[in-house]
């Protein structure tokens, strides 16, 4: 049973962090709801109240939040995994390396030595169970993360190397490169990816709180049940923001996700044409329409935030 899949302790690691800066997670089970749109909304309204915040877009296989600020990437740093390379020399075929790789990335044909087949995380295991030293450590590109910085915004972003597997890598990485700064921050808002799966769960490691955006339509109403279930598997408290809410009428659906819970509807966005015009722009709505209803609602999720988060 999936409620199952992690243990107290595991809960403790998975959500362990060297600092103590709050982190907002902004997330939800499908996608094209407007989560990023979301995302640097709160970020803008956040430091137009005058916070340092630093965004960050895990969302690696399509980040995009650079483009909804109009912000170049800058600050490039490489990412890369280590991957076995077989001397073959020293090899005797004992197969103990197969053993050891739990992704079944390596393969060892009768009477040669081992190749790399599948897709290796450069967890390093074959290399350590080698008796005989025939494997070293070689290393292989997965993607980039950069930082750009924009006034009080700080905005991290990974990218994942098309073709590459490794996106829990990146969006690793990237925490990794957040942690040695976060404690400047007066709050992190992190852009997860879409879906229940390890990218999402790595994003959301380390979250005070979250807000998980959808639509009220049935595919979104059926996604915002398994993102709320997963929040609640890793014990986040997590609140709806209804983007397009005048769509459809799947409104009502909502009181069963909230029922018997704390989970609350924190946000409904009407549809909203300056709300459209600002995400072709490139600009947030708070910062291109301050007194629009759209960029109103998002100055109230940020005093929301304000309050539950940062005081
Ligand atoms: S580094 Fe890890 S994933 Fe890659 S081949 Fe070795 S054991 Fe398998
Ligand atoms: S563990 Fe080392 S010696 Fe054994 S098959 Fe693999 S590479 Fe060869």
């Amino acid at each position: 049973m999936i409620a199952e899949v992690f243990s107290k302790v595991q809960l403790e690691a998975l959500h362990q962090r060297p600092y103590t800066t709050p982190i907002v997670a902004v997330t939800g089970g499908k996608g094209g709801v407007g989560k990023s749109t979301v995302a640097v909304n709160i970020t803008a309204a956040l430091t137009a109240l005058g916070y340092s915040v630093a965004l960050v877009d895990t969302n690696v296989e399509a980040p995009n939040d650079n483009m909804l600020l109009s912000l170049s990437l800058d600050d490039r740093v490489y990412v890369q995994v280590a991957m076995p390379i077989v001397k073959t020399n020293l090899c005797t075929q004992c197969g103990d390396c197969i053993a050891a790789c739990r992704r079944n990335a390596l393969f060892l044909p009768p009477g040669q030595t081992p190749i790399l087949m599948g897709e290796c995380n450069g967890c390093k295991a074959c290399i350590n169970a080698c008796p005989t030293g025939a494997l070293l450590t070689g290393w292989m590109p997965v993607g980039e993360t950069f930082r750009s910085e924009s006034g009080e915004l700080t905005l991290f972003t990974g990218v994942l190397q098309p073709g590459r597997a490794e996106s829990t890598v990146i969006v690793q990485a990237l925490k990794d490169r957040l942690a040695a700064e976060a404690a400047r921050y007066d709050v992190i808002i992190v852009d997860t990816a879409t879906g229940v799966h390890c990218t999402v769960i790595a994003a959301l490691a380390g979250a005070t709180c979250a807000y998980a955006v959808t639509e009220p339509t049935p595919v979104g109403m059926h996604d915002l049940e398994r993102i709320l279930e997963l929040c609640r598997i890793l014990a986040i408290p997590t609140q709806i923001v209804l983007n397009r809410s005048d769509l459809g009428g799947w409104q009502g659906r909502l009181g069963a996700c909230e029922a018997g819970t704390e989970i609350t509807l924190a946000a409904s966005i009407p549809y909203d044409s300056v709300l459209l015009q600002s995400y072709i722009k490139g600009m947030p709505v708070t910062q291109m329409s301050p007194n629009s209803s759209s960029a109103h609602i998002f100055a109230g999720l940020a005093i929301r935030i304000e309050k539950e988060c940062l005081e």
